[in-house]
C-alpha cells in the first residue's frame, strides 16, 4: 500500500539546515496556479496593515512527476501574524478535490518579514500532513511575488517532520509550465478585508 509520495528510504545530502533529497521527484507548476497564488497573497499583503495569506495547491501525481494544476484560496481568519482556514472552507476544498479527482499537493502561506522557516504553529497546525506534502513560505507578505522560488522557504513533510529543501534542489526539480489550471476562490468577498462594497451606500 502506498504511504505517500516520498519513499522513506531516501538518502539525504545535508546542506546546512536545508537538504537535497536523493530522489527522482519532479514538480511541474502551472503558471496560472502561480499567478493566482501571487495575486491572492498580494491581496492579503495589501490589507492595511498587511495580513498573512494562504493558498492551497492540488494536482496529480504520475510516478515521480507531480503536476500542480490547481489552486484554491480558502476562506480564512487572518491577521498580520497568523492565518487559519475556516472549517467550512476545508469541507468545500475536500469536496472540490473529490469532484475534480485531484490530490492535495501542498500549500503556500506568507510571513511578515524575510524569515521563511516554519513556526511551531506551521508545523503543528498544517492540515493533512503526510509524506511528500510541500509547504512554501513566501517572505514579506508575498508582496514581491513568489518567483523565483529561491526567495521562498520550500519545505517538504518527510519522516514525520517538515524539512527545508535546498535552493539547488528547488531550482532543479520545480519547473513552471504553461498548462491550464483549475482555480477556486472560496474567500468571502463581502468580508471587509477585501474592501468590496456590498451594494449598500
Ligand atoms: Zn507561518
Amino acid at each position: 500500500m502506498k504511504r505517500g509520495w516520498v519513499n522513506k528510504s531516501f538518502q539525504y545530502l545535508k546542506l546546512g539546515d536545508r537538504i537535497s533529497p536523493a530522489d527522482n521527484v519532479r514538480y511541474y507548476f502551472s503558471i496560472e496556479v502561480l499567478e493566482f497564488t501571487e495575486s491572492v497573497l498580494k491581496e492579503y499583503g495589501s490589507i492595511e496593515p498587511s495580513h498573512e495569506g494562504i493558498v492551497l495547491w492540488a494536482g496529480r501525481k504520475n510516478d515521480n512527476k507531480i503536476i500542480v494544476n490547481s489552486a484554491i484560496a480558502p476562506d480564512t481568519d487572518s491577521s498580520g501574524t497568523h492565518i487559519i482556514i475556516k472549517p467550512e472552507s476545508m469541507v468545500r476544498f475536500i469536496t472540490f478535490l473529490s469532484d475534480s479527482k485531484l490530490t492535495y499537493v501542498g500549500q503556500i502561506h506568507s510571513h511578515p518579514g524575510s524569515w521563511v522557516g516554519h513556526s511551531s504553529g506551521d508545523n503543528d497546525l498544517s492540515c493533512f500532513k503526510r509524506e511528500g506534502l510541500i509547504s512554501f513560505v513566501a517572505p514579506n507578505y508575498g508582496l514581491e511575488g513568489i518567483l523565483p522560488f529561491s526567495q521562498c522557504g520550500v519545505h517538504r513533510y518527510m519522516d514525520g517532520n517538515f524539512t527545508l529543501l535546498s535552493k539547488t534542489y528547488v531550482a532543479k526539480r520545480m519547473k513552471i509550465l504553461g498548462i491550464q489550471a483549475k482555480l477556486l476562490d472560496l474567500r468571502n468577498k463581502m468580508d471587509i478585508r477585501w474592501n468590496v462594497k456590498n451594494g449598500i451606500d
